[in-house]
């Protein structure tokens, strides 16, 4: 299951961010997770908490935005977004398959909130 070392590279970005702003805890993380970046947002839910044990993301609640995949078109120029849960690489409009696929395959952090020593008084 390659969502583990997702799970793992995503502490570690944590791990990161909150010794830049000195925080104590990290007490959510959002990700946006593509249709087409290959992972399984119920696999890396799993994988989090095991990755995160004895860190400062321990505590963490994970959610997961899901994206998904847009495709430019080549014939028609315009854009449109695969829909369902099966990726077809056809456009929207005129179903052309000369298609470029602009959205989709990204998994970013969108947001981690931190708890930082001023927090607590
Ligand atoms: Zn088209």
């Amino acid at each position: 299951m390659h969502e583990f070392s997702i799970a793992y590279g995503i502490v570690r970005e944590l791990e990161c961010v909150a010794s830049q702003h000195k925080a104590r805890r990290i007490m959510s993380v959002t990700l946006q997770i593509g249709q087409l970046s290959g992972v399984d947002p119920e696999a890396l839910r799993l994988a989090f908490p095991l990755a995160a044990r004895g860190t400062i993301a321990e505590c963490a609640k994970l959610r997961l935005k899901k994206t998904p995949a847009v495709l430019k078109c080549h014939k028609c120029g315009r854009s449109s977004r695969a829909a369902g849960q099966t990726f077809v690489a056809v456009c929207a409009h005129c179903a052309e398959t000369d298609v470029q696929i602009i959205a989709g395959t990204e998994l970013l952090i969108l947001k981690a909130e931190l708890e930082t020593a001023e927090d607590k008084t």
